[in-house]
Parts: C-alpha cells; sequence; structure tokens
C-alpha cells in the first residue's frame, strides 16, 4: 500500500480542516448565508474525531474510538442540518440533535456491552444514514443546477456506500469482540472514500453557493424593490432591439393623479398604493406575458402570442378591478384609477421601444380623453 492508514486518516483531518476554515471565510463575506456557518462546525466537529480515531487505532482503547464516533455523528448531523438549512433557508437545531442522538444511540450499547465490533458496525450504518440523508435533501433541489448536484449525489451516495461496506465486511471476518482496530479493504476504502468526499463536497458544494449568490443578484439587478415587478433594464434586455412576434400587445398604465395622492396622503402611503397596484397586475397577468415597472406610477405589460381582445380584455380588467379596489394604507382606505395605452401589432416588425413609444401616445390619448380608461394606438376609447 502507498499510504498506511494512518496518513490516510491524517490526510482525512487536514482537508477537513482546511475546508471549515474555507466555509467560515466565505461566510464572512456573505453572513446571509448562515447553513456555511453551520457546515463548517460540522465539518470541524467531524475533524475533532479523526486524532481521537488516530489515538485508538496506535493504543486500540475502546473508549477513543467511542469518542471518535461521537464527533463523526454530532458533525454529520450538523452537515445534514447545513443540507437542510440550504434547501429551505431556516435551521433546525431539533433535528440536528435528534440525528446525533439517534446515530450515538445505536452504537454506544455495543461498546458498553463490550462487543465493541457491533459498535463499529452500528456507527457505520448510522453514518451511512445521514450522509444518504443529506443527499436526499441536496437531491430536492437539483433544479437549482442539475449539473452540480448530480456531483454531489454521486460523491455522498459514494461515501454512504464506503461506511456501509465497512460496516458489513466486519461481521463477515466473524470478529464482533475485536482484537485489534479493524484494518481491512473497506476501511482503506472508508478513508479514501472520505478525502475525496470533503475536497470534491467542498468544492461544488462552494460552486452551488455561488451560483445561488450569481442568481440572487441577478434578480435583485432586475427587480423592482418597491413592487416586485420586474424594471425597465429587465424587461428591456429581455427583448432587446429585435422585433417582437406577430400577434403582440405593448400595454402601458399609469396611475391617475398620483401626484394628489402622494401631497395629500404622503409618500409612504403612495407607495403602498403602487405596491397595490403592481399586485393586481401581477394577479391577472396571462402565462407567458410580462410585466415591469417603468418608473415612477409606470407599468407596462407585454403580451405575446394574444389577439387584441385579449390584450384590451386583460387591460379593462386591470383598470375595472383598480378602480373597485381599496387600498389598506397606514392613513386608512385610499383608492384610485388608472388609465392605460395599448398597441397592438399583427405582424412582426416593430422593436419593444417601438411598441413602447405607440401605447405612450395610446396613453397620453386617454389621460387627454378623462383618464380612468384605456386606449388604443389607432385612438380607439373604451369605456
Ligand atoms: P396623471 O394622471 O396625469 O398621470 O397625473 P399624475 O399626478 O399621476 O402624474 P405626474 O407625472 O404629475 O406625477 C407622478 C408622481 O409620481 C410624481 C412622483 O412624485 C410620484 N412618484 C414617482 N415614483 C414614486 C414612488 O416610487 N413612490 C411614490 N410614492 N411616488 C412616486
Ligand atoms: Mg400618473
Ligand atoms: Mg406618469
Amino acid at each position: 500500500m502507498l499510504l498506511d492508514y494512518t496518513s490516510l486518516l491524517l490526510a482525512a483531518g487536514f482537508s477537513a480542516a482546511a475546508l471549515a476554515l474555507t466555509l467560515i471565510a466565505t461566510w464572512l463575506s456573505s453572513r446571509a448565508e448562515a447553513f456555511l456557518l453551520t457546515w463548517a462546525i460540522g465539518i470541524a466537529t467531524a475533524a475533532c474525531g479523526v486524532p481521537l480515531f488516530g489515538l485508538y487505532t496506535a493504543q486500540f482503547r475502546p473508549l477513543f474510538a467511542w469518542m471518535a464516533f461521537v464527533c463523526f455523528s454530532v458533525g454529520l448531523s450538523t452537515i445534514l442540518g447545513a443540507a437542510r438549512q440550504f434547501r429551505r433557508r431556516r435551521f433546525s437545531l431539533r433535528r440536528v440533535i435528534l440525528a446525533s442522538i439517534a446515530a450515538i444511540a445505536s452504537f454506544t450499547p455495543g461498546f458498553l456491552a463490550g462487543h465493541d465490533g457491533i459498535g463499529f458496525i452500528c456507527f457505520n450504518v448510522a453514518a451511512a444514514a445521514i450522509i444518504l440523508a443529506t443527499a436526499y435533501e441536496y437531491r430536492r433541489c437539483r433544479a437549482e443546477a442539475p449539473t452540480a448536484v448530480a456531483g454531489l449525489l454521486i460523491l455522498y451516495v459514494n461515501t454512504a456506500i464506503s461506511f456501509l461496506c465497512c460496516a458489513f465486511v466486519l461481521p463477515a471476518a466473524g470478529n464482533l469482540r475485536l482484537t485489534a482496530p479493524p484494518q481491512n479493504w473497506a476501511e482503506y476504502y472508508n478513508a479514501i472514500s472520505a478525502i475525496i468526499g470533503i475536497t470534491g463536497i467542498g468544492a461544488i458544494s462552494l460552486a452551488l453557493h455561488q451560483t445561488r449568490l450569481a442568481r440572487h443578484h441577478r434578480h435583485d439587478a432586475q427587480t423592482d424593490e418597491l413592487t416586485k415587478l420586474m424594471n425597465r433594464r429587465a424587461l428591456l434586455e429581455r427583448f432587446g432591439a429585435r422585433n417582437l412576434p406577430a400577434r403582440t400587445a405593448v400595454i402601458i398604465f399609469d396611475l391617475d393623479h398620483f401626484k394628489l395622492i402622494n401631497d395629500r396622503y404622503g409618500h409612504g402611503v403612495g407607495d403602498s398604493v403602487l405596491i397595490c397596484f403592481a399586485a393586481i397586475v401581477a394577479e391577472h397577468l396571462p402565462a407567458g406575458a410580462m410585466a415591469a415597472r417603468l418608473g415612477g406610477e409606470e407599468v407596462a405589460v407585454v403580451l405575446t402570442g394574444t389577439t387584441f381582445e385579449d390584450a384590451m380584455a386583460y387591460a379593462e380588467t386591470i383598470r375595472a378591478v383598480f378602480e373597485k379596489n381599496i387600498c389598506g394604507t397606514d392613513e386608512g382606505s385610499v383608492s384610485c384609477t388608472v388609465s392605460g395605452g395599448l398597441t397592438f401589432q399583427t405582424e412582426a416588425g416593430a422593436a419593444l421601444s417601438d411598441l413602447l413609444g405607440q401605447a405612450d401616445m395610446a396613453l397620453y390619448s386617454a389621460k387627454g380623453g378623462g383618464r380612468n380608461r384605456i386606449a388604443t394606438a389607432s385612438m380607439r376609447l373604451v369605456a
């Protein structure tokens, strides 16, 4: 064997310690992602078990093996907690404690009864179960990054299999009351899997974290903070300068006399009315349509693959629902109306900016026609 077992243990311990430090450093630069800290604590706790297990293999005192298994159990349960926290964005200490207690309770009786071999088997099975549960947590968020999660699953499942091999090789050798630390191919496979697992899982999980962070930043850059609708930049990026397809409608909504609401009740109430309106637009938005706050109290909606009648019906619904809607604000109930300008193209040919220009002209005529109405680019007015 190129490497002896103690060297493998040392390598696993050092890579675990290095990963824990990397995770803490990463957490310090993005504290919102608390799962990184949980994970670092889990890895560090498991790493504490490595020197204890080293002592066990050197001195063959079962107490050291038991103490090492306690560290591994608590560490792995915390890593499971971190995976759950990654998925649900909430940490459950209760689950970590329960998983740790279940694992410790599984192998302690064997050690107490002097059947340390049984203790080893039970620990290996418990460790495999916790690792598989961790893999399952990641599997449930595979839509977020399918390739990275597939890599993680392979590494987690391989590590779990290596623990199961340790569990099954031991009784096959017939020694349930150990006379020396177990030394067999499964123990080597397990130590090597742990090293590969720690480094591979560490790298992939950090990449997964970066992917999530990048997605958050992209989402924030494209979202209007107040209304949670897409912002103008995102809408223009989505369609670029290319011509929009045939049967596309663009509507611009603009709240009526909105300045009066700000002047009368204050900016905070104005904000609440804007949020109310955006919620109505989003709630009635047909599948595939996009709504964006262009700025101020103006919202644009792009409907593709629609008909003039359907687009008109949508705009009219928004107008009618908003007219009847009473917005609950800090200053009491406030009502408001909205005007809309709509343009529709039967054939492809115009870019979004052209259609926005046409819809804006129509909006202008809706305002001129008395507000609280939808006008079309061809100046057709609807009540
Ligand atoms: P019209 O019916 O002609 O559209 O009149 P209006 O008062 O709605 O239009 P005007 O363009 O004169 O005023 C728009 C106001 O919207 C002025 C600005 O202070 C307010 N506004 C723009 N952005 C925000 C915002 O984020 N929150 C609040 N509360 N007000 C905003
Ligand atoms: Mg207005
Ligand atoms: Mg305006």
